[in-house]
């Protein structure tokens, strides 16, 4: 018989449990002990659940309390030396110290920096970078693949536990200093692997996945020949011991061969993102290789098509028979929201579309089953999910044949200013009359408790719309009042009506749905809830004309219209799997293309679109990096080229490097960008980006994620500092990022400092 297996749960439980129980432990609410235990009853609530689904193998070591990266630090004892360990196991304190840093004085930066936070390959959860050094040694820190695999045993649950790959492990890494290779590391990490392993062979545990995400990126062949070696040796530790190597998020591509003839029982690939790949790893699966079929969408909220799923596992049970097939989730759970039971609000239609964490394991059971084709329950269930699937492709809450029209009907030229840069920078030289080195912000401006609460009440229908925008209204005139005090040249009216960068678009747009509760992990107990963007997009009305025009209208200065770009929506939602992305970023492109047209039409001078997801949305594979790049950056010129040239486009970025593809950021063509560059480790591919980006450009000054407060003296050093690069007709002065998360006591200083050393320079140009 079939075997229905997963790789992993969401760990923050149906109503964010974890996070509540994570934050009130570290404000001291609650005790270690409490905490522990909370996180107990999620684990054992999970593996009961798939127990009842009617799993065969069921996940352990997936939970974790902050991040599975930092648990694979703490187990192989890879603690950076500034945490000054004892070398003892790894205790709770040492382990959210790592994740969060430790602050001993509020207003200074963290005494003990936390480690550093990256994105889980192109998912939006991150994880926690390790830090290696060349002397780095390793040795058994923590017991918890093993405690959990006997605690749920204890619950009668015979649990296949999950851990992070060795090479996985190393790459995902940072060796300090940068010259030599983490891998380098392997044979002192290996001894850990083998012990932890024996342990768990010795607790009784069968089966152990082994999770080698790292598979499905550009490796050399180099790397890939460690996989032999290191697979041999892991596979010979326990005779009882099944290695189940999980890979995902992409193909092996030319790897397929020398992986699938590693000495592991089984290979899990995902056939949801790369459903090609099936056909060559039948042909060299050997003998008695085992493959888990990834077959429902881990990465996304839509049900399976079913009959798509039983066409491959038909394909692989013909080659391998039953027994050599394992059915799964393309990847784990993690990235999707916990249960589709919780919505109340969507609709029946859109219901009938979407599957969360435990529809897709049900999904998965219901696979297992109709592959025998016996049971009239499960072929009802086909059916049923079978029509929901044609109503997908036809429903007209979905398709908008007008839509699809207009995409269809773009022409090159509208993705393109009327005039070169050069000509456009004199006429809105003319327009807005700018001083040498502009100031201006990114657009948010402290959302304080007041803004946070008034838009809840809002929103919650508490508070009625008139008294709302009296309130935005009044916010957004202090703020205009508080920028020509401070002198700034270009203002912005705050964002104060915003919650993130997509909700408050995505309500306004026709094709999205929102969630209670459909929550996803982000990192630690910080959650996201991605709108869940199902149809083509329209834009009924224009979204944000009239505070734009508002704020306008209070000041002589130009104001900044501010919108979100159409790669960072997409980049941000659960997406339709019915079309490519492109299309979908088409959508977007074409919508936000109206509204910049109305904000133009009403009198602003300065159009501001954020593409800070513009790097996050590259493939994992290189080859496929130019065609993304294409669309992507067609999609922003899309929105800022139907403007006349006198027109002011902005754009920023943040969040990472980009001076990778730095010819993309430079074909966006937007008149200004502004980058996060002011945290002191410039990496030299950004000054490149800096010093090379043909139009005006605004290096962040102000680090907004620092309580720090530049002098105006570091200010004007750093500008001095940027002026021998660049001319200072291409220099513009502003903070790294919106300022969201500051209090306006830390603006007030920061931008005083920040406006008096661009005077003070100009007076020296
Ligand atoms: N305009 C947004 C803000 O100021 C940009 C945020 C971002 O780049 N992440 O908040
Ligand atoms: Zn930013």
């Amino acid at each position: 018989m079939l075997q229905a297996t997963n790789l992993g749960y969401p760990r923050i439980g149906r109503q964010r449990e974890l996070k509540k129980a994570l934050e009130q432990f570290w404000s001291g609410r609650i005790s270690e002990q409490d905490l522990l235990a909370r996180a107990a009853i999620l684990r054992q609530q999970h593996w009961q659940l798939q127990q009842e689904l009617g799993l065969h193998h069921i996940p352990s070591n997936d939970f974790s309390l902050y991040d599975q990266v930092l648990d694979t630090i703490a187990l192989v004892g890879a603690i950076p030396e500034r945490f000054h360990w004892d070398g003892n196991q790894v205790d709770l304190s040492l382990y959210f110290a790592m994740a969060r840093g430790m602050v001993h004085d509020q207003n200074q930066d963290e005494a003990l920096p936390a480690m550093e936070m990256t994105k889980w390959f192109d998912t939006n959860y991150h994880y926690i970078v390790p830090e290696f050094q060349p002397q780095q040694t390793f040795h058994l820190a923590s017991t918890k693949p093993i405690n959990e695999f006997l605690e749920a045993k204890l619950l009668g649950i015979h649990t296949r536990p999950v851990l992070l790959g060795p090479i996985s492990f190393l790459l995902l890494g940072k060796m300090y200093p940068h010259e030599t290779k983490s891998l380098t590391l392997l044979d002192r990490l290996l001894p850990i692997y083998e012990e932890v392993l024996r342990k768990l062979s010795e607790a009784g545990a069968d089966w152990i996945q082994i999770d080698e995400p790292c598979l499905t990126l550009d490796l050399d062949t180099a790397t890939i020949a460690l996989f032999q070696q290191v697979y041999r040796r892991l596979s010979a530790v326990s005779s009882s011991l099944r290695l189940l190597l999980a890979t995902y998020f992409g193909d092996l591509g030319p790897h397929t061969p020398t992986i699938l003839h590693l000495p592991v029982a089984a290979v899990h690939l995902d056939l949801v993102r790369a459903p090609q790949q099936l056909a060559l790893a039948l042909e060299e699966a050997p003998g008695s290789l085992i493959l888990s079929l990834g077959v429902v969408d881990g990465r996304n909220v839509w049900r399976t098509d079913l009959d798509h799923a039983i066409t491959l596992i038909r394909e692989a049970v013909q080659k391998l028979g039953t027994e050599r097939v394992l059915l799964a989730p393309s990847c784990s759970l993690l990235h999707v929201p916990v249960d589709l039971a919780q919505e109340t609000h969507l609709g029946n239609e859109l219901m009938q579309w979407l599957a969360f964490a435990r529809q897709k394991l049900e999904e998965v059971v219901l696979l297992t089953r109709l592959h025998q084709e016996t049971d009239p329950a499960s072929l009802e269930q086909q059916a049923a999910a079978r029509q929901a699937l044609e109503q997908r492709w036809t429903s007209p809450i979905i398709h908008d044949p007008k839509v699809k029209q207009h995409v269809a009907a773009v022409k090159d030229h509208e993705a393109r200013r009327q005039s070169p840069f050069a000509v456009r920078q004199a006429q809105q030289q003319q327009i807005l009359a700018l001083p040498l080195l502009p100031t201006t912000t990114i657009g948010s401006f402290p959302q304080t408790e007041a803004v946070r609460t008034t838009r809840a009440a809002y929103t919650s229908g508490k508070l009625v719309s008139a008294d709302y925008e009296t309130f935005l209204r009044e916010e957004i005139t202090r703020t205009i009042r508080f920028q020509e005090e401070i002198g700034l040249d270009v203002l912005v009216h705050g964002e104060f009506e915003r919650t993130d960068m997509v909700e408050y678009f995505g309500k306004l747009l026709n094709g999205f749905a929102f969630t209670l509760h459909g929550w996803v992990q982000s990192y630690g107990s910080r959650c996201v809830r991605p709108p869940i963007l199902y149809g083509d997009v329209t834009r009924p009305e224009p979204m944000t004309v009239r505070w734009s025009t508002f704020a306008q209208s209070l000041t002589e200065r130009p104001v900044k219209g501010m919108l979100t770009g159409p790669v960072t929506i997409l980049q941000w939602s659960f997406v339709r799997d019915d079309q490519p992305r492109r299309d979908t970023c088409y959508q977007l492109a074409l919508a936000l293309r109206e509204e910049v047209q109305d904000l133009e039409a009403a009198g602003i001078r300065v159009i501001q679109i954020d593409e800070p997801a513009l790097r996050e949305g590259l493939p994992l594979r290189h080859s496929a990096w130019a065609e993304y790049l294409a669309w992507a950056v067609n999609c922003f010129r899309l929105v800022s080229s139907s403007v006349r040239d006198e027109t002011q486009i902005h754009t920023h970025m943040c969040y990472s490097e980009f001076g990778d593809i730095f010819e993309a950021i430079a074909s966006m063509d937007a008149d200004v960008l502004s980058i996060e560059a002011s945290r002191s480790r410039l990496e030299l591919l950004e000054t490149f980006l800096i010093v090379h980006y043909p139009n005006a450009i605004g290096p962040g000054v102000y680090d907004i994620h620092s309580p720090r407060i530049p002098s105006q003296d570091e200010y004007e050093q750093n500008l001095e500092h940027l002026l021998k690069a660049l001319p200072a007709q291409q220099l513009w002065v502003n903070p790294d990022c919106g300022l969201k998360t500051r209090r306006w006591e830390e603006v007030l200083l920061a931008l005083q400092h920040m406006t008096a050393a661009a005077q003070s320079i100009r007076q020296r140009q």
